[in-house]
């Protein structure tokens, strides 16, 4: 599927893009409002695949993607890392 075709089904469609980017002031819950609209989206795995392929360590430090925080990509990138090393 198209990059831009699955992103017409994605549930933050329309949203405020701050909802998704926390200021960093702004404690865990902002994190988890989003995380909770991830979590109804019918693109959250093509989202987090595109977000742990395509966004670089040094501009993966802000958003909420595919239902994880930086923090929890990072850790999911170490995983597959793993996992791909035996
Ligand atoms: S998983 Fe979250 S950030 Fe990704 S498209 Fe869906 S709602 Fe948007």
């Amino acid at each position: 599927m198209r990059r831009d075709r699955w992103l017409t089904s994605a549930a933050c469609r329309g949203l405020p893009t701050s909802m998704f980017f926390p200021e960093r002031w702004q404690n865990a819950s902002a994190h988890e409002t989003a995380k909770k609209i991830c979590d109804t989206c019918r693109v959250k795995g093509e989202c987090l695949e595109l977000a742990l392929r395509e966004i670089r360590s040094e501009e993966d430090r802000w958003g909420v993607f595919g239902g994880l925080t930086p923090h929890e990509r990072w850790m999911e990138r170490r995983r597959r890392e793993r996992e791909a090393n035996g």
